[in-house]
């Protein structure tokens, strides 16, 4: 069998090696000079010059940009259920109430209709997940926000450089959090991004990262220690150099198995939406986990399963939704098969995937 296609690969290169080296021989290695550059230049790139904070891990970016957006117990935020556990667990751990709701099945993104319905007097937010790289319905959510006087916010924790009718995602909410995990679109080693509306959310996001000082030593409230370091800033800055290219060999990519696969549903992009697949994710509506598991066996295709248990099922959150059902997100769970599509795809690899797909959805069917 030829060597196994890993689900996700993020690529390393020496600029990358030489960025940090730089900071490590400047011998100022905390949050500095680096990590300010870095939210320069990651606003420009992503969200045209909103404000942008960095924080060192996407889920802390969650959970700050909810504190700063004034989310706290008694509240409620409206979340699909079909995404990470981070998503839940950061409205969680602010004390309100996250409030699962349905996808609609076309993109897998929280479903407008859904939220509508689920919107009471506690509500204080909507929170959709741009989930794998494609955006969510975010002109009905706008649009349903304004109407009924909740705010919006955004996980775009996967979806850096989407965009809907040429409008990037990081701009719609209040707040916006890009994740700089490994295996996104690009990577810090670890930390996250926060794209901000207005200054004054970006200043209580920047005040909770250090302990509530903006003054040393003169804490204004009570804040965490969720500062990234210049060494992860340095490796993001030469990451954003690259992103552009990566995302263009995924769409690429993408195109390639839209126009091979045959047997399983091939991703849908909305009208007006620019999807930079962080995931190419497929149906497979009969024995999806026998399918994963015979492409890695038979083929070496390493597939995932994002997400097998929905938030909602979690133990961990499962107690803010006793007895609810949301069918399209058990179907998804069920039937989700995320193929390989990030840039390190070799053309083989590409038709090793396609072979391995069309003999196992024929196999299967
Ligand atoms: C990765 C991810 C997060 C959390 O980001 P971390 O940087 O891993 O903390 C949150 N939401 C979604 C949808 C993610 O994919």
């Amino acid at each position: 069998m030829s060597d196994f296609i890993p689900p996700a690969k993020p690529i390393i290169g020496d600029e990358e090696r030489e960025a940090v080296d730089r900071v490590l021989r400047s011998g100022m290695v905390a949050q500095g000079p680096e990590v300010a550059a870095f939210e320069q230049e990651f606003s420009a790139h992503f969200v045209q010059g909103r404000p942008a904070v960095a924080v060192n891990s996407g889920t802390a970016g969650l959970h700050l940009g909810l504190l700063a957006a004034g989310v706290g117990a008694g509240d409620e935020v409206i979340v699909p259920s079909f995404t990470f556990a981070a998503t839940g667990n950061s409205v969680a751990l602010t004390g309100a109430t996250p409030v699962f709701v349905d996808i609609e099945p076309e993109t897998f993104s929280i479903d407008p209709e859904a939220v509508a319905a689920a919107i009471t007097p506690k509500t204080k937010g909507i929170l959709p997940v741009h989930l794998y790289g494609h955006p969510a319905r975010m002109r009905e959510l706008e649009a349903l926000a304004a109407t009924r006087g909740v705010a919006l916010y955004e996980d775009a924790a996967q979806a850096h450089g989407a965009a809907l009718d040429g409008r990037p995602v990081g701009t719609f909410g209040d707040f916006a959090m890009f994740s700089l995990y490994p295996t996104k679109n690009m990577t810090s080693g670890e930390g996250g991004m926060v794209s901000t509306a207005t200054g004054e959310i970006a200043r209580r996001i920047k005040l909770l990262r250090n302990q509530g000082m903006e003054r040393q030593y003169e804490n204004e409230i009570i804040g965490f220690n969720a500062r990234m370091t210049d060494i992860h800033a340095a490796i993001g800055r030469v990451q954003l150099t690259k992103v552009g290219e990566w995302t263009r060999t995924r769409q690429a990519n993408a195109a390639f198995l839209d126009a091979n696969l045959r047997g399983v549903s091939i991703p849908p992009v909305a009208d007006g939406a620019e999807h930079v697949y962080h995931q190419y994710t497929v149906r497979v509506l009969e024995d999806r986990d026998g399918f994963v598991a015979a492409l890695k066996s038979e083929y070496g295709v390493g597939a995932g399963v994002y997400y097998p248990i929905p938030n909602h099922r979690l133990p961990s959150l499962a107690s803010f939704a006793p007895g609810l059902d949301l069918p399209e997100t058990e179907r998804a769970a069920s039937e989700v098969v995320s193929l390989p599509v990030h840039p390190s795809l070799t053309q083989a690899d590409l038709e090793r995937i396609a072979t391995a797909v069309n003999a196992l959805a024929k196999a299967g069917s």
